[in-house]
């Protein structure tokens, strides 16, 4: 996608803080983090939102979760806890339309989010 943020972050045209790469997916960090610990994860194909998940991405979508566990592991949070979320729509949040996986942590998370 051409006009994606996160496709170009995923083709290296952006400087970016990335923490984890496969050949699926990429992590780096929210460059307006609401937390001490905020990390997108993302898949390298472009879809724009959860509804537009077909049924075959059942893998990428585990990768993602795992990897936001991973990730919170490295990042010291593990224990304390953490918060993994999609977004999705407007009314959901989403300001990006590329899915991603947010994970935040490093503090105490309110709940219900507002
Ligand atoms: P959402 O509101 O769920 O769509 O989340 C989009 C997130 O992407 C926000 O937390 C933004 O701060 C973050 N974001 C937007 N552009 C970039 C970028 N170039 N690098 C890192 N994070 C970004």
């Amino acid at each position: 996608m051409e006009n994606c943020i996160f496709c170009k972050i995923i083709r290296k045209e952006t400087k970016t803080d990335i923490l984890y790469e496969n050949n699926n997916i990429l992590a780096f960090r929210d460059i307006n983090p609401q937390a001490p610990v905020h990390i997108l994860l993302i898949p390298k194909t472009h879809i724009s939102t959860l509804n537009d998940l077909t049924g075959e991405e059942r893998e990428l979508i585990g990768d993602l979760i795992l990897n936001a566990s991973r990730l919170a592991e490295q990042e010291g949070i593990a224990k304390e806890g953490y918060r993994t979320g999609f977004n999705c729509n407007e009314a959901g949040g989403q300001t990006v339309y590329h899915i991603h996986l947010h994970l935040l942590g490093g503090r105490k998370l309110g709940w219900p989010p507002g």
